[in-house]
């Protein structure tokens, strides 16, 4: 899991769930080698699962900072299990598993997975949430759906893609880019992230624009469970 801060407040309010494959001999292997495979082959489904399984279990036993509120869990939702139909029945049966409150969930799909088919990917939404379940666009800006289809999409959060937080120091067209979403985001009442943030002066420049949170290696790298719970033991 990699920590999330909110900029206003500046500590850690979440994690988003980064699943690696520990394999015998060559070690972790990291998602983009081998996601594309499991989606082809079908066991998307499985791996699906058994994140979602683990990270709503590691969730509900982490602890709360004090004075703040619970911290939620981002679980990454691919193109096929958004298709599937199944998906909110999974989420319901893991969440009733770990007892963690729906509130707490959180589930990414990329932009190019929401409007491939987008009224089915609009009904799964509309039902994910309507159990308390709170659902993020991610790699926002990457696609070319563009902001038009934010009204339509049901959805409480953007995540700023990467390669805009990479380049928006020296690129003035990325720096404007990354200013329109949080602006246009903030104007339909939904909140953003800003992934990729890799130095303090991404950060300031993102916390000075009204960005609500941020992740990044700045902040935090990936970790195990164990690792976060003990950050948001620590509070900072
Ligand atoms: P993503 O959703 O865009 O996740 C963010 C990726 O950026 C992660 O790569 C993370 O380790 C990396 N990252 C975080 N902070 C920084 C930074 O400051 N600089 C740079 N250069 N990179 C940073 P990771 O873990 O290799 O995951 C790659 C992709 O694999 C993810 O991209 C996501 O699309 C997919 N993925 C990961 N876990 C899952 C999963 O459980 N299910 C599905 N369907 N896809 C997953
Ligand atoms: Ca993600
Ligand atoms: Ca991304």
């Amino acid at each position: 899991s990699q920590p999330i801060y909110s900029l206003e407040r500046g500590c850690i309010v979440g994690a988003e769930a980064l699943v690696r494959w520990q394999h015998p001999q060559r070690g972790a292997i990291a998602p983009d080698q081998f996601i594309t495979v499991a989606e082809q082959t079908g066991q998307i489904d499985a791996v699906g699962r058994f994140v979602l399984r683990t990270a709503c279990m590691d969730a509900a036993a982490w602890p709360t900072p004090p004075s703040q509120p619970p911290p939620f869990i981002s679980v990454n939702v691919s193109a096929r299990q958004l298709q599937h139909g199944q998906l909110p029945e999974l989420v319901e049966e893991q969440l009733r598993h770990s007892r963690l409150a729906a509130q707490r969930l959180h589930l990414e799909l990329t932009e190019t997975a929401m409007f491939s088919n987008e009224s089915e990917a609009i009904a799964t939404s509309t039902r994910l949430r309507a159990l308390g379940v709170k659902i993020w666009l991610d790699d926002f800006g990457t696609g070319f759906s563009g902001l038009s289809h934010l009204r339509r999409v049901p959805a409480d959060g953007v995540k700023i893609d990467r390669s805009f937080v990479s380049d928006m120091l020296e690129d003035p067209d990325d720096l404007a880019l990354t200013t329109a979403i949080i602006a246009m985001a903030h104007s339909l009442g939904i909140t953003v992230i800003a992934e990729g943030v890799e130095t303090e002066g991404q950060y300031e420049a993102l916390r000075t624009r009204g960005c609500d949170s941020a992740q990044g290696y700045w902040l935090g790298r990936p970790m195990p469970s164990a690792a976060l719970a003990e950050l948001l033991d620590g509070g900072r």
